[in-house]
């Protein structure tokens, strides 16, 4: 017998999971719209060509492979908090930001965790209903207890933002409240510009501290600078406010794992002592980041060359997953003898759709039509092309009536 025999099988992950049976599925009609990773019109994976010239002039400069220091690689750090507050804002001139590179969205979140559970325990972090399935996983490991505040309204399938508000009104006060900067997961829908400044009121009022997870810069609407505005609005009020940053969507850098941890201190004084300790926490988890990702981001971020070819790269696959949205909808609303109303779909934004599909109904779009997506009734936009739209338009209706 083996010394682990207690050692239980754990679960499928809920979204990697998905691809998995995909992979198992040998149907010709088989869709893959769980993962959130785009894809062209050929459904095939796409590496931007900013990242292969990026990856050119590295070859070129004969780069080593020398450890980076515990907080990462110094030229990326200062792009990335540029990139997210913008070059020139109050909080980077005054040096009151701690950047720390992290392993991707995930890892950056696992760190900002870590740093919650030392020094503010008991600190509850309130979360979306319903959010990114890891989030629950990462404050979980990280022993952070959480709660959700309503967010998605089935009835309208737009935003409860009443709820919302009375919910982080009732939580006590100095909780941390993980929003998402823009193109909310799995719901793609976000509070409009006036409706940021009434949940800044809100969480001023009770001494809450912002957390805002940001996987989708520039993605959501093809603006880096719109999908930034939610972080910047709160910053200029002169909040203290935590940023995670992911280059896994806008540089499509997924397996790199490329992103930061942001912390907006109130002095630059707190900021050098809240940096120390990011860093006193990476030391023992990983060590010190991998440097592939992080060049890769520099050299775009920082060549005028380069970043204006990502900006046009990122508005083609922003528009491509519009596209397919708008084909998607028209497709539905000509196929549907219900009358029901499809709007939904156009006025979310990003790279998911969430379909208000129940459980069993996601599940009859797997089983019958080989349609591969999370439970909760998400699908991924970037997986799908205009080729596909008027097949999955017939799952979709199918398995709603
Ligand atoms: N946060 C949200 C809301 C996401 O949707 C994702 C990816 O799907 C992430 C964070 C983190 O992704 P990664 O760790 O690949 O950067």
């Amino acid at each position: 017998t083996s010394r682990f025999e207690g050692v239980t099988m754990a679960p499928p992950d809920p979204i990697l999971g998905v691809s998995e049976a995909f992979r198992a599925d040998n149907s010709e009609m088989k869709l893959n719209l769980g993962v959130g990773a785009y894809r062209t019109e050929e459904l095939q994976p796409y590496v931007l060509n900013v990242v292969k010239k990026a990856e050119n002039l590295m070859l070129e400069r004969g780069e080593n492979k020398e450890y980076l220091p515990i907080e990462g690689l110094a030229a990326f750090n200062k792009v990335t908090a540029e990139l997210l507050f913008g070059a020139g804002n109050p909080v980077i001139e005054q040096q009151r930001v701690a950047t720390v590179q992290g392993l991707s969205g995930t890892g950056s979140l696992r760190l900002a965790a870590a740093l919650i559970e030392r020094y503010f325990p008991g600190a509850k972090v309130l979360i979306s209903s319903p959010t990114w399935g890891n989030h629950k996983n990462i404050f979980n490991d990280a022993r952070v207890p959480w709660s959700e505040y309503r967010y998605y309204d089935p009835k309208t399938v737009g935003l409860d933002f009443d709820g919302m508000i009375s919910d982080i009104k009732a939580a006590p006060e100095g909780s941390f409240v993980l929003l998402h900067g823009c193109a909310h997961n799995p719901t793609g829908i976000d509070p409009t510009p006036e409706q940021w400044e009434k949940i800044a009121d809100v969480i001023q009022e009770k001494n809450h501290i912002p957390f805002f997870d940001v996987a989708y810069q520039g993605f959501a609407s093809g603006s880096l600078d719109a999908d930034a505005s939610s972080v910047r609005l709160f910053a200029a009020r002169g909040m203290e406010l935590l940023v995670a940053q992911s280059y896994s969507k806008n540089l499509g850098l997924y397996a790199e794992r490329i992103g930061a941890i942001n912390v907006v201190c109130s002095s630059a004084d707190a900021a050098a002592r809240v940096k120390s300790q990011l860093k006193r926490i990476a030391r023992p988890m990983y060590s010190n980041p991998p440097i592939h990702g992080a060049r890769i981001v520099a050299n775009v971020v920082g060549d005028p060359a380069l970043f204006n070819e990502w900006k046009e790269e990122m508005e083609l696959m922003a528009g491509r997953i519009k596209n397919v949205r708008q084909k998607l909808f028209d497709s539905l609303s000509a196929k549907d003898k219900c009358g029901k109303d499809w709007s939904f779909i156009l006025k979310q934004i990003g790279m998911f759709s969430f379909t208000g599909l129940s459980k069993v109904q996601s599940e009859n779009m797997t089983n019958k039509w080989h349609v591969y997506m999370t439970k909760d009734g998400r699908i991924s936009l970037a997986g799908l092309s205009l080729a596909k739209c008027e097949y999955l338009a017939d799952a979709i209706i199918d398995s709603f009536h």
